[in-house]
C-alpha cells in the first residue's frame, strides 16, 4: 500500500546538518531522483493522491525550484495546464506579484497574468513546509486571480515548525519530521 511506499521514500531522503547555515537540517528531496524505482514510487503516490481530490484540479501550480520536480509529473498525469509561481522577475510577459516577509526583509512572488482564471480549482506543489511562509504567499498569489486553492502538496512537512497554521487551504504531505 502507500504507507509502505511512503515509509521507502523517506528512507531515500538524505538529511543534511546545518546546511546551508548552522541550524537548519536539510532535507534532500534529489537524492530520490538518484533511484529510479524510489522516484517511481514517489511520482505514483504524489498522482494517485492528486487524481482523488474532489472537486477535481484543474491546474496545478509549484513554486520554484525543487516544487517544478513534482508539479509537471503530476499536471500531466491529470491533463491539466501546469504553471510555475517563481521569484520576482524571472517570468515574461504581464505578471501577479504577491509581496512577502522573510525573517529578514522582503521578497515577492509571480505568476504571469494568463496562467490561472477566476474560478480555477488550483493544486499548490512544493518540495518541503517550514515555516510556511512560501505556501501562504503562494496562496495569496493564487486567490489574487480569483482562483481557489484545492490544496497545498508537499512532498515532506517539518511538523513542529506548524507551518499549516499559518495556511487557511487544506495542506497535505506525504512524509513528517518532527
Ligand atoms: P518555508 O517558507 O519556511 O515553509 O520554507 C519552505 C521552502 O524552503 C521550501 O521551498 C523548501 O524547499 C525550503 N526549505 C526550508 N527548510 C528546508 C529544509 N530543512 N530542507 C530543505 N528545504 C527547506
Amino acid at each position: 500500500g502507500s504507507a509502505n511506499k511512503i515509509d521507502e521514500i523517506k528512507k531515500a531522503i538524505s538529511s543534511y546538518p546545518d546546511f546551508p547555515i548552522k541550524g537548519i537540517l536539510f532535507r534532500d528531496v534529489f537524492s530520490v531522483l538518484r533511484q529510479p524505482k524510489i522516484f517511481g514510487l514517489l511520482r505514483d503516490v504524489m498522482v494517485e493522491h492528486a487524481k482523488q481530490l474532489q472537486p477535481p484540479v484543474q491546474v496545478v501550480a509549484a513554486l520554484e525550484s525543487r516544487g517544478f520536480l513534482f508539479g509537471p509529473l503530476i499536471a500531466l498525469e491529470l491533463n491539466v495546464p501546469f504553471v510555475p509561481i517563481r521569484k520576482k522577475g524571472k517570468l515574461p510577459g504581464m505578471t501577479r506579484t504577491v509581496q512577502y516577509s522573510l525573517e529578514y526583509g522582503q521578497d515577492a512572488f509571480e505568476m504571469q497574468e494568463d496562467a490561472v482564471k477566476q474560478g480555477d480549482r488550483v493544486l499548490i506543489v512544493d518540495d518541503l513546509l517550514a515555516t510556511g511562509g512560501s505556501m501562504s504567499a503562494s496562496c495569496s498569489l493564487v486567490n489574487a486571480f480569483g482562483a481557489e486553492v484545492a490544496e497545498c502538496f508537499v512532498v515532506m512537512e517539518l511538523s513542529d515548525l506548524n507551518g499549516r497554521a499559518k495556511i487557511a487551504a487544506n495542506v497535505h504531505s506525504l512524509i513528517q519530521y518532527d
